[in-house]
């Protein structure tokens, strides 16, 4: 059989067997119960559901208390966002930036259709975010300011304490969308970051199941429910997903336990990876600042390719990454987190994004990059025409 090489973490990764065996007791005869019942097997449910908001919270550097369980990071987002909205109905601006993901970007642009004003602060050419751009926004017409942590498509890290601080001075709400930085990156000291009012992640991305997700609400700071019931202390109606939340604990505990060796590992393999490209290939760029990154991605421009012509060779090849981020793949237009970095989009249309994880084996790096080179070169030997390559 192929040998497959996943190296698409930043789009999902897979579920642990230690997270499995943790969630498979909720979906049998003996676990089914709801959490809100008050005879015993409603109890266990939401014991079980206690124990992972432990877990999650302590992923994150919070208190159990301050987390409410999801069903995706997009509802989190949300969340936070038509939130401040509510608490704030005679402030009309959010502030957001130029390279958010689209489930911050798409509620942005239907709420501009619904008359609020949306501030999409730039990035320089590193993909950074120049932070007098923030300070200069920020008013008391403005509602939220919501921001990544680490961007999915270039693994950028916009600089999150900074952030918190200047939006507590302002007195202004912040929403940070931590769904990739989580179980990459050491926690964030929350409790000493006033300013972060509700931060956002999501299991899929942990090795839990896909459909489970958590906000973090400040323990200081209000909250008006998107969903209303009396479920997670009436921050979020529906009864709860028992299992997948239970999974989502699990994959915190092994996240926590395993953070420094996780990131050193991801870190070397992907530095591994674009050394090897560099060396053997010209004509590439990796995008986005390489030393304020998330250890396990990176994003590069090919000269003279076409992403999706790349992509199909390197599925044949049992290879699989990403053109942009996975909710754009499939349609042509070139990236708006590189369009937004001032790449042309000639180049951004040539960009493929790889992003390591836990389970890649030792070899997979070099492996893969020579897999690559050698698709690179047959591509650009089909089409020389479209190619001029330069000398980096
Ligand atoms: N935010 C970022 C940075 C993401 O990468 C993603 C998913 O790719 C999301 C939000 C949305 O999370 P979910 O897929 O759980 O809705």
């Amino acid at each position: 059989m192929q040998r497959q090489i996943y190296l698409d973490h930043n789009a999902t990764t897979p579920i642990l067997p230690e997270v499995l065996d943790a969630m498979l007791p909720w979906l049998s005869p003996s676990g089914f119960g709801n959490p809100s019942s008050s005879y015993s097997l409603g109890k266990a449910a939401r014991n079980a559901i206690e124990a992972a908001r432990l877990s999650v919270a302590t992923l994150i550097g919070a208190s159990p208390e301050e987390i409410i369980f999801t069903s995706c990071g997009t509802e989190s987002i949300h969340s936070a966002i038509l939130s401040a909205l509510s608490l704030h109905p005679d402030r009309h601006r959010i502030i957001t930036s130029s390279v958010e993901h689209s489930a911050t970007l798409k509620l942005c642009n239907n709420l501009a259709r619904k008359g609020y004003q949306i501030v999409r602060l730039p990035v320089d050419n590193h993909g950074l975010l120049p932070l007098n751009q923030l300070a200069d926004s920020l008013d008391n017409e403005t509602a939220i300011v919501s921001l990544l942590w680490a961007n999915n498509e270039t693994g950028v890290l916009f600089p999150v304490e900074e952030i918190a601080a200047l939006c507590h001075q302002h007195d202004v709400l912040l929403h940070i969308d931590a769904v990739q930085a989580i179980g990459k990156l050491p926690p964030l000291p929350l409790h000493s970051l006033p300013g972060i009012s509700y931060l956002s992640l999501s299991g899929h991305k942990i090795h839990a199941p896909k459909g489970v997700a958590a906000l973090y609400i400040n323990r200081r700071s209000r909250f008006s429910p998107l969903l209303f019931g009396s479920q997670e202390n009436s921050r979020r109606g529906g009864t709860e997903n028992v299992a997948s939340i239970v999974a989502f604990g699990k994959a915190a505990d092994i996240s926590l336990q395993n953070l420094e060796s996780t990131s050193a590992h991801i870190r070397k393999l992907r530095d591994q990876f674009e050394d090897y490209l560099l060396q053997n290939l010209d004509g590439i760029h990796i995008n986005g600042a390489r030393n304020q990154r998330l250890p396990n991605t990176s994003n590069i421009s090919f000269e003279g390719i076409q992403a999706e012509t790349a992509l199909l060779l390197l599925d044949k090849e049992g290879i699989y990454c990403s053109a942009g981020s996975a909710c754009t793949s499939g349609s042509i237009a070139p990236s708006h987190v590189l369009t937004a970095m001032g790449i042309p989009p000639e180049r951004a249309r040539s960009s493929l994004r790889f992003s390591f994880g836990k389970a890649n084996q030792p070899d997979d790096a070099i492996l893969a990059a020579s897999t690559l080179t050698r698709i690179i070169r047959k591509i650009r030997s089909e089409n020389p025409s479209t190619l001029v390559i330069s000398r980096i």
